[in-house]
């Protein structure tokens, strides 16, 4: 079976070609799938029943199955999407009410080697990397779902989208020419692998790199991210002067603020040394409990003073609302349950 999600329009018209339909016909596919999110072929009233018909007996329009859905008071929305190979990866809508922006936070791999200490997705490791037709399939299942169209962006869900690019990149390609979401309007955030930051560089992008910093020393950064030992902070630093010099562009400090550990004004200091030199904005995101060990949130006090320090030294500070708090919204958290409750039978 053909599976019409994912597939370019310069795709779809060879398959129209091939069954002696009109290139016409390939552009209201692609508005039906892209633009209309519509589930079956059944839902294309423009086309003839005949035609529906004909292409029903080769295709269908997607493979996925929505397995979990859970919506959060705030309107953010949590999908678990599963593959038919049984894999499965969450994706969570975001709507901001002051805005009409509507976010999607996509995953790029089926879990993540990268280990970092404090995060869910770790748990479970490595199982594999997402197709670019299985990331875009995420969006196309929030549209479907919700009957909305999604206007942002974010590479923030499960997996290290620098250590699956290329299929990130085909799915950005996807968005800007498919979806129409403008590549301004895309975040990739990575843990700081220099060869997909040199490689991004090059491209020259014109969407937003997001980098996970979380500690300004080698000392501290290492305790909780492994691939500080592999991609150290001198060789991180030196490979996002060089890509803003390449681009131009401003990049997005992520950093999440760990009680007594990442959170006090020594580091707050270090962190505005650090940064002193790059053109970057910094979100600072509370610690989310979202597995078993010692980690504790900053006080509402700590966070006003850790923003404070940092704006103090120049730069714009946001502080990360806590979305979804109670739909385990946080990266990697329900398919860590559902794993959970897999195993227990
Ligand atoms: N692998 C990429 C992108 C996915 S993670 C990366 O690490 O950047 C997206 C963001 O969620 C990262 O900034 C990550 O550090 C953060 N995150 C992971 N676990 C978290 C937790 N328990 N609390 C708060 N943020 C978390
Ligand atoms: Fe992987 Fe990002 Fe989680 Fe680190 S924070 S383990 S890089 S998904």
């Amino acid at each position: 079976m053909i599976i019409l999600s994912g597939m370019k329009l310069e795709e779809l018209e060879g398959l129209m070609n091939e069954l002696k339909a009109t290139k016409f016909r390939a552009k209201q596919i692609h508005s039906w799938i892209y633009s209309k999110s519509v589930s079956s072929i059944d839902e294309m009233t423009n086309l003839s029943k005949d035609f529906r018909e004909k292409l029903k007996e080769i295709a269908i329009v997607c493979d996925t199955k929505i397995k979990v859905k859970q919506v959060s008071k705030d309107g953010t929305i949590k999908y678990l999407v599963e593959y038919p190979d049984g894999e499965c990866v969450e994706t969570v809508l975001m709507r901001f009410d002051n805005r009409a922006n509507l976010t999607a936070c996509v995953s790029s791999q089926v879990g993540c080697a990268v280990n970092c200490s404090f995060c869910a997705t770790a748990k479970g490791g490595f199982r594999r990397n997402l197709t670019y037709k299985e990331i875009i399939e995420q969006v196309l299942t929030i549209q479907r779902d919700t009957g909305l169209k999604v206007t942002n962006i974010v590479f923030m869900g499960q997996g290290e989208p620098m250590l699956n690019l290329d299929n990130v990149l085909k799915a950005l390609e996807i968005f800007n020419n498919d979806f129409q979401i403008g590549a301004r309007r895309i975040t990739i955030s990575t843990s700081g692998i220099v060869p997909g930051i040199e490689k991004l560089a090059e491209l020259n992008l014109q969407s937003t790199l997001a980098i996970s910093l979380h500690a300004p020393v080698h000392e501290l950064r290492k305790t909780i991210m492994p691939i500080e030992n592999k991609y150290p902070l001198p060789d991180l630093k030196k490979a996002l002067k060089n890509y803003i010099e390449k681009t131009g562009r401003r990049i997005t400090i992520e950093y999440i603020l760990i009680h007594g550990f990442n959170d006090t004004t020594p580091v707050a200091k270090e962190l505005a040394y650090f940064l002193k030199d790059l053109k970057c904005n910094v979100n600072l995101i509370p610690y989310n409990s979202v597995v078993e060990n010692d980690y504790k949130k900053p006080s509402g006090n700590d966070i006003m003073k850790f923003k404070y320090l940092l704006e103090h030294s120049g730069k714009k500070v946001t502080v990360r609302l806590e979305r979804g708090a109670d739909i385990d919204a946080a990266c990697g958290q329900l398919r860590g349950k559902m794993q959970n409750k897999n195993s227990l039978g």
